[in-house]
């Protein structure tokens, strides 16, 4: 297949063209800066505006999105972004404030956040929550902190080991690794629960705490997980929830319920706040009594209560006793992150989140029903919102990556590949509560045919892509020969 190379922008640049007209200035005229400061041949593109909207168009159609069509990418909840969360978040109340505007001025961007710091509660069974972290990741380098600090505050400092389960996300180790807390992996049973056994010994006085995804990224829900939290907490240890994938649970089950002491959400995949280049993210934080008073600072509360009929409460900032501190400038990601997930939460209401987990459980144990003759799935119970089959074929060389490139040629983005690592050639499949029964069937039509091309046509899964824009990436040269610049003009020195 002819390989088609897009011009860059700098390509497309052409000196003295222009997209801008540069008003008189209104200023006097000072002089420049020493000349060591100046650089004279900065390399920005020249175009006029019709050049720069055309070639930004014409790449946005060579993507795929959530607004294309199925994104079943197990673990990060592709699930449809309503757009009536575009229109709330461009308010112009929400737009054009700044966080360093007085309090008086910003009431109803501060009664917003404190009202999603107690839906977060509620949902969650926590104790209380911060808006801070931009991020999952972000979250659990926050919670992991609180961890740390309450056992200091105990002044217990043996403890240095944290359990993590071997389906875990990559970012819990790191997390850790951050902090530098030793992860010590807990082994997962042969139905995808946490080994109790292994788990029982592992278990000692050295022990921080464990962090579980639960249901975890097989998309299993811990069948003992009264259990695990018994035996961590018998140790002393603290329990840490991943809750990036809330979907399974809303309405149905609290974690805080369930003893967990702390747990990151992922507004940006429960709630519909869009990600994967359309951020921003946003990990806000819930937990238990032991830790509320670590919680970061500062957290909106009401300063001043309000009475029935006319005074509405002073809304404002507080600090809890033992606070860590501040973890993101001003207030977390509030109009992208935060107001669009607000408006998730409310145009649901309790009864609509419990329909999004009730869906979204249904349509992972739909699509699995729907795939089980056809590929393994090795940890084959009951799914949660997401399943992990194996992408490969008794005595074929067909691999994950195959029937995933495949995919693309059926239209479909692939599943997540290669990931949680105990499962060979897997394919982690989360098709969320958003699709309907066409779609799944769809999906599940191509993947059975990809099966039968396995046996009669291996080579053109080895090729696929075929029908897409670019074909199968070199990805041996893509790592030995990795270029991370981009497009520079001739003669142009990065060093110089
Ligand atoms: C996505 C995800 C994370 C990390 O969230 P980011 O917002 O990408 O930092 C952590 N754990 C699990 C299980 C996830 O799916």
């Amino acid at each position: 297949m002819a390989t088609i190379v897009e011009p860059t922008i700098f390509e497309l640049s052409s000196p003295g063209r222009r997209g801008v007209t540069m008003p008189a200035s209104d200023v006097p005229e000072t002089a420049l800066p020493p000349k060591p400061l100046l650089r004279s041949d900065l390399p920005l593109p020249e175009l006029a505006e019709v050049d720069v909207v055309r070639h930004y168009t014409r790449l946005s159609k060579f993507n795929y999105s959530v607004d294309d069509g199925f994104y079943p990418l197990g673990s990060c909840t592709m699930k449809y972004n309503p757009k009536i969360n575009e229109d709330t978040c461009r308010l112009p109340g929400f737009l054009f404030t700044h966080p360093l505007q007085p309090i008086e001025t910003v009431q109803g961007n501060l009664a917003l956040m404190f009202e999603m710091q107690e839906w977060l509660k509620e949902i969650s069974g926590f104790a209380g929550v911060t808006l801070q972290p931009a991020a999952g990741a972000h979250g659990e380098f926050t919670g992991v902190l609180m961890m740390a600090a309450y056992h200091k505050s105990r002044g217990d400092s043996k403890r240095t080991k944290m359990l993590i389960p071997d389906a875990a996300h990559g970012t819990n180790p790191a997390s850790v690794g951050m902090l530098g807390f030793t992860v010590v992996t807990s082994p997962s049973d042969s139905r995808g629960n946490v080994d109790l056994k292994a788990l029982e010994a592992a278990c000692d006085d050295t022990v921080v705490g464990m962090m579980l995804t639960n249901p975890n990224t097989l998309g299993m829900f811990d069948e003992h997980i009264e259990d695990v939290i018994k035996l961590v907490h018998g140790c002393g240890g603290l329990m840490y929830g991943d809750g990036a994938n809330l979907n399974a649970l809303l309405g149905i089950v609290r974690p805080g319920d369930l003893g967990f002491d702390v747990m990151h959400f992922n507004l940006h995949k429960t709630f519909s706040v869009p990600h994967g280049g359309g951020g921003p993210g946003s990990g806000p934080v819930g937990v238990g009594p032991v830790l509320a008073d670590f919680l970061p600072a500062p957290l909106v509360g009401i300063i001043e209560e309000g009475d029935e009929d006319e005074m509405a409460p002073l809304y404002g900032f507080v600090t809890p006793k033992q606070s860590i501190g501040r973890m993101k400038a001003f207030h977390g990601h509030f109009g992208g992150g935060l107001v669009r997930a607000y408006t998730y939460i409310a145009m649901h209401g309790p009864d609509g989140l419990k329909d999004i987990a009730q869906y979204a459980v249904l349509n992972a144990n739909y699509l699995q029903a729907k795939l089980r003759d056809t590929y393994k799935i090795p940890y084959d119970r009951i799914c949660m919102h997401e399943f992990v089959a194996e992408g490969r074929f008794e005595g074929s060389d067909v691999r994950a990556l195959d029937i995933s490139k495949r995919l693309m040629d059926y239209g479909f983005h692939p599943p997540t590949n290669y990931f949680p690592l105990i499962v060979p050639e897997a394919l982690m499949i989360e098709p969320t509560e958003t699709e309907n029964k066409d779609t799944l069937d769809a999906f599940a039509d191509a993947l059975v045919k990809i099966a039968e091309e396995s046996k009669s046509q291996p080579e053109l899964l080895h090729n696929a892509p075929i029908t897409t824009r670019f074909g199968r990436m070199d990805e041996v040269k893509a790592a030995r020969e990795l270029v991370l610049c981009c497009w520079l003009p001739e003669g142009y020195d990065l060093n110089a």
